[in-house]
């Protein structure tokens, strides 16, 4: 059982960005078969704000994942932009995902030997972006979500939340037109965490 509940929508309506149909994902242990998503249908349009809650196991990393295109459907389909994302290979869907979506983690997944301004520039290393560029985009985003003079710091060298606006100036730093977060709050303490959450809503807001 999970629920969508809507965070912000545009007074002006939007054209549909996100279309799920009728997805179904079966995970096979051994002879087990574990049926994390039954029959779901969704659809989310530009400039929305989703919440998904749901208990621990209710599916929703597994939502996440099949939707930003990191695992695919065992039946169903999911369409972004009108793209047949479950129908894309494995080349054509990393480079969509590299052009199109940012993911945030709750354990944040930065580079421990990169520093802050390193781990934000990612995104634009795939994309093409010549070196001198990336330092100058890479900076004005941490400098946007709060951390201007850390460019230099390494993960190990700073706090929870300040890891978190790291994760957050990455995923946004390829300017993306969709943003995935999977409880990107869960290792935070609550303070922070409304912290981090306004901080992800008003860059998406501004963007
Ligand atoms: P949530 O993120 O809501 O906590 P998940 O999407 O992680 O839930 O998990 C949904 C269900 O699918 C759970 O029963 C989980 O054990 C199962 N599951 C998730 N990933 C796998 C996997 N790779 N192999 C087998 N079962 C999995
Ligand atoms: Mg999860």
């Amino acid at each position: 059982d999970i629920s969508v509940i809507t965070f912000f929508r545009k007074r002006q309506r939007m054209k549909t960005l996100i279309e799920v149909k009728h997805v179904k994902k079966i995970y096979r242990m051994g002879v087990e078969k574990i049926l994390a998503l039954d029959d779901i249908s969704l659809k989310i349009k530009k400039g929305e704000i989703l919440c998904l809650v749901g208990t621990s196991g209710s599916g929703k990393s597994t939502f996440l994942n099949m939707v930003a295109g990191l695992e695919k459907p065992t039946r169903g389909e999911i369409y972004i932009g009108g793209i047949p994302i479950h129908q894309l290979n494995e080349e054509k869907i990393t480079l969509f995902r590299q052009k199109n979506i940012g993911f945030i983690f709750q354990s944040f997944h930065l580079l421990p030997m990169l520093t802050a301004l390193e781990n934000v520039s990612i995104p634009l290393v795939f994309r093409g972006v010549e070196k001198k560029k990336r330092e100058q985009i890479g900076k004005a985003m941490l400098e946007a979500v709060g951390l201007f003079g850390y460019e230099k710091r390494k993960p190990s060298q700073m706090s929870g939340g300040q890891q978190q606006r790291v994760g957050i100036a990455r995923a946004l730093a390829g300017d993306p037109k969709i943003i995935f977060a999977d409880e990107p709050t869960g290792n935070l303490d609550s303070a922070t965490s409304r912290e981090v959450m306004t901080l992800m809503t008003k860059m998406v807001r501004e963007k």
